[in-house]
């Protein structure tokens, strides 16, 4: 037992208590669910725990915050922006003057600085790293420290949300996809990036997956476990696939 650690009691994508297992790693076993196939640590840090590890991310050793830059970093959200926009105004059901989108886990506000052109579209960024939202905040952007559950929008309020590279870091993805449902309105586009555990280079590489390593990373999804979570949810799945040569799991599903 890890100290101020609780053990995880089912599978939280299809909930089978059922599981054997997976890896071992950092002093974490991480498990795989019989059911549906979702890989998760057995044991959980505290919340206190992961908000002090993420703090001070994104920042250099001195303490200071520095954004990364370069041309293809800004071309890639722009293509994204321009892409999950489309998305969103295909699928929404009411037409209202603005688009209002939320990423989680905004980081150093790529997606934010996007959109930011864009007067059509309104992107609240929240994050639990300090460095980045204060960068963020200072100019004039909206972005606030905290999860999902401390973001200042309403119920039903929003036409998109976003999480890249996220929900395996967060300590309840459920409750995170769930809480997600509460704030888009029906026909609102959820859009998550995970790495994949199901790619065969996470089969290949074995314990030495570059991505498995607990505590940051607790939950291991693959297209099926992720739909699982996200239908239990309330959510149509449009895709949760992984056909791209990078090792990750894209989902876009629609607020039912
Ligand atoms: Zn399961």
């Amino acid at each position: 037992m890890l100290p101020d650690h609780s053990p995880v009691p089912a599978c939280p994508a299809c909930l089978c208590e059922q599981r054997h297992p997976w890896h071992r790693k950092n002093g974490y076993d991480v498990v795989e669910c019989e059911r549906c196939g979702f890989r998760y640590v057995s044991e959980l840090p505290s919340d206190e725990f992961l908000r002090a590890h993420y703090r001070s991310s994104y920042c250099q050793s001195d303490g200071t915050f520095q954004p990364k830059g370069g041309l293809l970093r800004r071309l890639k959200y722009r293509a994204f922006a321009v892409w999950f926009k489309r998305a969103i105004l295909r699928h929404r059901e009411s037409a209202a003057d603005a688009v209002r989108i939320l990423e989680l886990g905004c980081g150093q506000g790529d997606l934010l600085k996007a959109f930011s052109g864009d007067a059509s579209v309104r992107v609240t960024g929240m994050d639990y790293a300090a460095g980045p939202i204060g960068h963020l905040r200072e100019r004039g952007f909206d972005a606030h420290l905290g999860g999902l559950d401390e973001a200042p929008v309403g119920p039903e309020s929003l036409d998109g949300i976003v999480m890249l590279h996220v929900l395996e870091h967060v300590r309840d993805p459920g409750a995170v996809i769930a809480h997600a449902a509460r704030l888009l309105k029906r026909g609102g586009l959820l859009y998550v990036v995970c790495p994949c555990s199901g790619h065969i280079k996470a089969r290949i590489a074995g314990d030495r997956w570059k991505y498995l390593g607990p505590p940051d990373h607790l939950w291991y999804f693959t297209p099926r476990s992720m739909r699982t979570m996200a239908a239990r949810m309330g959510f149509d799945v449009l895709r949760s696939s992984n056909l791209y040569h990078r090792a990750h799991v894209t989902l876009v599903a629609k607020k039912l």
